[in-house]
Order: structure tokens, then C-alpha cells, then sequence
């Protein structure tokens, strides 16, 4: 499955934003984007003629640019983040509330949510190797959309692996209102779809839509 292999930090000098996908360091000052510390230097776009990119674009880049900032943070590649919108768009609904809501609902992105993992990209990891069940069976494809009443388990062996037991002790990240915690936190279920209000991503959706309406 093609996926993006490149520096990560990169991605967020390029957003000039965090977009937290590094896990614990993302919080700490070794975060080139970071408010404190010395590392602040680096915030500005990655590149020879980064630091000329600093000066207000044009409209067309402000929503390119959020585009590629939705990508990044949700993993999605650009042919696949195409075709969710197009299926955004055939759906009752506002679009770009379609397209996040589908985004929201990537198993990957559960497993993220529900603090089994410390970033998108571990979360996908363990769907990947097999650390996941959705209704008992063992789903290994990331991008799989739950669905509501879904009921999404640890497997037998991955509820005691020291990775997974640190991120849920460790993890200070709340669990969004479309999803239920079941007791000891090995288990969970999508109560309801994700309404725009459950999604605190900083994405402005309507630039997305209008970019691609063009
Ligand atoms: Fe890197 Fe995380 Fe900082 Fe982004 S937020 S620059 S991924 S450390």
C-alpha cells in the first residue's frame, strides 16, 4: 500500500503548523514548529527558498493549502483523499462535513482517538499488524470505515503489549463524544457518526470544497 515515507516534521514547516504527527515528541521542545525554545528558528517552510514562502498567497494556495494540510494530518494520500471527496459530494449533507466525517470514521483514526496509539501513523501500524478487531474479527486495513454501533477491540495480545499499556496510562488526550469507552479501556464502540462539532482538527473544510469544485 503506498503511503508517505519522507521527513515528517517536514510536512508540518511546510503547513506552518503543528499537525502532531510525530506522537510524544510533538509535545516537547524538540518540535521544530514548537512555540518555545530555540527550535521556533526552524518554523517556516522546509526548503532552499523556505523562508521566501513566508508572504501571503493567493487564494487558489490558501485552499491548496489546506487540502494538503488535511491530508497530512489525517495520512491520506492524494488520489484517496480525492475520491472520499467525491463520495463526499454524493451524499445528503454539506460536503465538507461529509468528506471529515469520512476521515473521522478510518478505523486508524479510531484507534487514534481512543489513545491505543500516540499518533495516526502507530495507529495504522497496529491495524496493520493485526492489533485490531472490529465486531471480533481481525481487520488489517487502515483506511476501513466503521461504521455506527461498530464495536472496536484490542486483540487478546495487543491489550498487554508494554507500547499499547504506556500509551493508555500516559496518553492525556480526550475521547470525542461519537465514542464509547467500555470499561478498562481495551474496547470501545462508535456510539454515533461524527458530527462537525466532534471534530477539533483545525481544518477549514469549505476551502477544501471550493478548491475542488473549481
Ligand atoms: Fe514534528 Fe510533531 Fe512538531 Fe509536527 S508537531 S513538527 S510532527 S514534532
Amino acid at each position: 500500500m503506498a503511503r508517505y515515507t519522507g521527513p515528517v516534521c517536514r510536512l508540518c514547516r511546510r503547513e506552518r503548523t503543528k499537525l502532531f504527527l510525530k506522537g510524544e515528541r510533538c509535545y516537547t521542545i524538540k518540535c521544530p514548529v514548537s512555540d518555545v525554545g530555540e527550535r521556533r528558528k526552524r518554523a517556516f517552510p522546509p526548503g532552499e527558498h523556505g523562508r521566501d514562502r513566508m508572504r501571503q498567497g493567493s487564494e487558489y494556495l490558501v485552499q491548496l493549502r489546506e487540502k494538503q494540510k488535511a491530508r497530512r494530518i489525517y495520512g491520506v494520500l492524494e488520489h484517496q483523499f480525492h475520491k472520499l471527496y467525491e463520495e463526499a459530494t454524493h451524499q445528503p449533507g454539506i460536503t465538507g462535513e461529509n468528506l471529515l466525517r469520512m476521515l473521522e470514521l478510518r478505523l486508524d483514526n479510531v484507534v487514534f482517538r481512543s489513545g491505543w496509539a500516540s499518533s495516526r501513523s502507530q495507529a495504522r501500524q497496529f491495524v496493520r499488524h493485526g492489533h485490531v478487531l472490529v465486531d471480533g474479527a481481525k481487520v488489517t486495513i487502515p483506511s476501513y470505515r466503521v461504521t455506527a454501533g461498530a464495536r472496536v477491540t484490542l486483540a487478546e495480545r495487543a491489550g498487554s503489549m508494554i507500547l499499547i499499556r504506556h500509551n493508555v496510562d500516559t496518553i492525556d488526550r480526550s475521547v470525542p463524544a461519537w465514542l464509547e469507552v467500555e470499561e478498562g479501556r481495551g474496547a470501545l464502540r462508535v456510539a454515533s457518526l461524527p458530527e462537525r462539532e466532534h471534530i477539533d482538527e483545525p481544518i477549514r473544510e469549505q476551502l477544501i470544497v471550493e478548491l475542488y469544485s473549481k
